[in-house]
């Protein structure tokens, strides 16, 4: 085995999105034991600033050890027990999986679709609800196969006190508002990798008391034993003498976010939303004017997340595969029905700057010729 030496790319793609210095500095700081003294400090500062991120002063909100997927199972299997009844909002790859996941958990599943690129209906997902009496309502922020934004703050007044409200922020946190108590959401989970603009590795939860009450009251126990909310709860509770080994915490990613989080907050979270709102306009100007097409409409088109339809004749794979070597920028292609189609371009954390659109409008021109 040869030392590794990975090039240095652009990411531009739908994560993992560039990671400041001090962030890859932090993870290389010496490790305590997880129940150290100091690491469990670390832990509490970092539930603080995930409350901040998330706007919300739940008391259950930490990084779950595992990707943003982690943090969908997570989520699905401590809310859901089989036979109780799921309704989902399906737009886009990730919207599906959580239906999946959800069949897993032994849900009844339905699906409220709403064709890729477009926003699904708060009517529609309030009136299935109803009907069916819901235990669990759950949607995707920012759909990242799509670049579409679900109007989330619509859902609360629609949905009436009832359902638990999941809300899928992997794509969302940090780059666009979300704002957990205000809008009433019960459980929300998001991935470090995308606009909180640290390594991928963690999925930061935040569950409503009552969310944590409907699971401490399950008729069965979380089929995830690892993923168990009531396991873990002693664990992240903030200052708990009680805190005893559930798992070995990922401490160097714990050290990365905890930095990734502080470089947040001295951002400011309005700042920075207000970063990717100019930054991601800024490079979707520039692309429909070199005749690339918006998936999204307007109203409903995130910023940190561009799916656009390429002009005619591009060659998908060969224009990408030279913008990556050629130029060191990677983009995503289309997932699904857009496979061939889209490009998906993320300007995400510390990615949302106008040099790096401007050095991928540059680049486009030579790469589709
Ligand atoms: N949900 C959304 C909206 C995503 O974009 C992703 C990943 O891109 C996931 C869930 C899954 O996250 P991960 O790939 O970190 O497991």
């Amino acid at each position: 085995m040869h030392r590794l030496e990975p090039p240095h790319r652009y990411l531009m793609g739908p994560g993992p999105s560039p990671v400041e210095g001090s962030v890859l500095a932090a993870q290389a700081k010496p490790i305590v034991g997880h129940l150290d003294p100091y690491f469990l400090k670390v832990m509490d500062d970092v539930s603080a600033g995930l409350r901040t991120v998330f706007q919300t002063a739940n008391q259950m909100t930490f990084p779950a050890s595992g990707t943003g997927s982690a943090g969908m199972e997570m989520a699905v299997h401590n809310l859901v027990e089989p036979g109780d009844v799921f309704v989902v909002g399906v737009n886009g790859v990730f919207g599906g999986r959580m239906a999946e996941v959800a069949k897993r958990a032994g849900a009844e599943v339905i699906a409220v679709d709403a064709p890729w690129g477009e926003a699904v209906s708060t009517d529609r997902l309030a009136e299935t609800a109803r009907r069916h009496h819901a235990k669990v309502v759950g949607v995707v922020h920012a759909e990242t196969s799509t670049g579409v934004r679900q109007p989330i703050e619509e859902l609360r007044p629609a949905l009436g006190p009832e359902p638990l409200l999941l809300v899928d922020a992997v794509t969302s946190l940090g780059g666009i508002e979300i704002q957990v108590d205000e809008w009433g959401i019960d459980a929300c989970y998001s991935g470090t990798q995308k606009c909180l603009s640290v390594p991928p590795g963690l999925a930061p939860v935040t569950f409503s008391d009552r969310a944590v009450h409907a699971v401490a009251r399950r008729s069965e126990p979380v089929r995830s034993w690892y993923l168990d909310l009531n396991l873990l709860a002693a664990y992240w509770k903030d200052g708990s003498a009680a805190r005893a080994y559930h798992h070995t915490a990922p401490i160097s990613a714990i050290y990365g976010l905890h930095e990734g989080l502080r470089l947040v907050l001295a951002e400011g979270l309005e700042s920075r939303w207000r970063r990717h709102s100019d930054t991601g306009r800024f490079l979707q100007d520039g692309l429909e004017r070199l005749g690339f097409e918006m998936v999204a409409p307007a109203e409903h088109r995130l910023p940190q997340l561009t799916a656009a339809r390429f002009p005619d004749g591009v060659d998908d794979a060969k224009a990408r595969a030279s913008l990556l070597h050629d130029h060191q920028i990677e983009i995503g292609g289309g997932l699904g029905p857009f496979a061939g189609s889209v490009w998906r371009v993320g300007m995400m954390g510390a990615g949302a700057k106008r040099e790096h659109a401007i050095r991928l409008l540059q680049a486009i021109p030579a790469v589709i010729r």
